[in-house]
């Protein structure tokens, strides 16, 4: 909630427009929020839409306020078939109002400061909002530098799709027009980032697509890494499906250190390669605001206690989702955001009624496409267990799986993201 002490509330004339803050009445409400605990929240993603969703739910008498940059949220998960045309980018879109009528104050804003000392954020237009715990939930940004050449401009031009929308868009359009012969080139990216089976699940749909509509055209992955996940599983299904996928590790040249964007060429340690369709997914780090707060160690994330998602670096800090550094190989997934948000919701909870930490349990499940009708799915539980997280159950689908249960896989996809999605959003 904004800052609600009289002296500071007149101070911040400047964002009461920003706030919606304009009649005097709301000086009432503002008054009866006075005394109640108050959460804010950075980022309405997976992550920060579920945590607020969940506080409110816990304790109505919580004051929760979510500041989104965005007024409308575009869905990653399920933001691949969008690029072959199987989908539409109007089911990935999503709105606020309904978090609204559940009670939480949702601010279309910019966080870009955060006080730790204060606790307090301040925001792009002005306004302050004071917290007793603060969530940040920031997804990821990217490191540019990490390839020579490479930019937010020259992501125009040779788009990178790891963040859904617009994106998402410009990869469509150069897939629909480039030349039959040219090969699709997909730069995968280090470890660690968001969606670890993502590059592979594109790279086997583009291939379905380059099948029927442009079957001189391959898909080659250049990828910094020597290893992926589900590999063995998109590996066979590519050869089952008849794709013509190039896959080049790290350890044979498939690095790739620089790009010249007007020339449509990407270039390795070895070799060049030019094409009319590139894409390429750079090396990430933990959204901006979590740089600009401290909140981060030199790996470039944010390390956080594993029990309560609560920051090591700043107190009642909680830092959840892609930006955080979660043991016990829990994926930076959408899935693992929300499991995220709902423990740290619980946390918070618990805190504020002066109960001790309660036991997390972390769910994972993530499904990727192969072809519109060929789903495979990672799935794990984890608890925390003598200090540590630790896994209890898991696992892949199977390596050898008739058509039928393909097919079962990817309408699974899809119920997952529906519900996952009305969770947040209805
Ligand atoms: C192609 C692709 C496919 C994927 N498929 C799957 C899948 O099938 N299953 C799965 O589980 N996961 C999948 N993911 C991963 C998933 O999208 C992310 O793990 C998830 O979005 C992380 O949630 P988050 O809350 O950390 O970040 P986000 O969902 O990115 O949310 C962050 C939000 O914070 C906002 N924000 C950032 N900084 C500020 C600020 N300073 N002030 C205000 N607002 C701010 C942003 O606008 C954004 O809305 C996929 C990702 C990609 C790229």
């Amino acid at each position: 909630m904004y800052n609600l002490s009289r002296r500071n509330f007149v101070k911040l004339t400047g964002g009461l427009a920003a706030v919606g803050l304009t009649s005097p009445l709301l000086t009432g409400s503002a008054r009866a929020a006075e005394g109640k605990k108050r959460v804010v929240i950075i980022g309405g993603g997976y992550g920060g839409a579920i945590a607020s969703r969940y506080i409110r739910m816990a304790d109505p008498n919580i004051v929760v306020t979510l500041i989104e940059k965005e007024k409308i949220y575009y869905s990653c998960p399920l933001s691949n078939p969008v690029i072959i045309k199987t989908r539409d980018l109007k089911v990935q879109r999503w709105t606020y109002e309904n978090l609204v009528k559940n009670g939480v104050n949702v601010q279309y804003d910019e966080v870009v400061e955060i006080d730790p000392v204060k606790k307090s954020v301040t925001t792009a237009k002005g306004a302050s909002f004071s917290y007793d715990k603060l969530v940040v939930s920031p997804g990821v940004d990217f490191k540019w530098e990490a390839i020579e050449g490479y930019s937010e401009k020259a992501s125009e031009k040779i788009p990178h799709g790891w963040k859904a929308g617009t994106q998402t868009l410009l990869l469509q359009e150069q897939l629909s027009a480039m030349t039959d012969g040219d090969p699709y080139i997909i730069v995968a990216p280090p470890m660690p980032f968001r969606c670890p089976p993502g590059p592979y699940e594109r790279a086997g749909l583009v291939a379905w697509y380059l099948k029927q509509h442009k079957p001189r055209s391959k898909v080659i992955i250049l990828d910094a890494k020597d290893k992926f996940a589900k590999q063995g599983l998109f590996i066979n299904g590519w050869k089952e499906l008849g794709y013509n996928v190039e896959w080049v590790p790290g350890n044979e040249g498939g690095k790739v250190t620089r790009v010249d964007v007007e020339g449509m060429k990407v270039f390795t340690e070895m070799q060049e390669y030019k094409s009319s369709a590139i894409n390429i997914i750079p090396a990430q780090k933990a959204g901006k605001i979590a740089h600009m707060a401290g909140l981060v160690d030199k790996t470039g994330w944010c390390p956080v206690n594993q029990k309560t998602y609560e920051s090591t670096i700043h107190k009642d800090i909680y830092v959840i989702g892609d930006a955080c550094i979660a043991t016990a190989e829990i994926p930076k997934s959408g899935y693992a955001a929300n499991s995220q948000g709902k423990i740290a919701a619980a946390a918070i909870v618990a805190a504020f009624k002066g109960q001790g930490e309660p036991d997390p349990s972390y769910v994972n499940t993530c499904y990727s496409l192969l072809s519109p009708d060929y789903g495979i799915s990672v799935a794990a539980i984890w608890t925390f267990k003598d200090g540590q997280v630790t896994k209890v159950s898991g696992g892949v689908s199977p390596e050898k799986a008739s058509a039928a249960f393909r097919k079962q896989e990817a309408s699974y996809a899809e119920s997952w993201y529906q519900s996952i999605m009305a969770e947040m959003f209805s």
